[in-house]
């Protein structure tokens, strides 16, 4: 009948795949498989990730401020005041093969961005 006006309806009903690089989403064919590749790739993390831990991540915004070209990150689910949070533990410039301090900023990646 009016299948083709379900359609926004349906789609509002889904969660939205997340801006992020470590975000992993597979929708083909009613499968809905969605992942953190991130926590995936720590075997330390204990916490299970869920899609609601994206909403309150850090991670996306640290990718676009970051003046890092090439950040790695590990991160770990932590529990604070009461509710789950995506934390980083770890971060590297592999570019310079040089750890972070602070994720938003390698002094190396800052230092060529200066030069140029
Ligand atoms: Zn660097």
């Amino acid at each position: 009948m009016h299948a083709v006006s379900l359609f926004p309806f349906l789609l509002n009903r889904m969660e939205k795949p997340v801006n992020c690089r470590y975000f992993y989403g597979d929708y083909f064919r009613g499968k809905n498989k969605e992942e953190c590749r991130l926590l995936a790739a720590n075997p330390q993390n204990t916490r299970r990730w869920k899609r609601a831990l994206c909403d309150t991540c850090p991670v996306p915004e640290l990718l676009i401020a970051s003046d890092c070209r090439e950040l790695a990150l590990e991160a770990t689910v932590m529990r604070r005041f009461l509710r789950d949070q995506v934390e980083v533990t770890f971060a590297v410039c592999t570019k310079h093969m040089l750890e972070l301090e602070d994720p938003l900023h390698c002094p190396k990646c800052g230092e060529e961005k200066n030069v140029e």
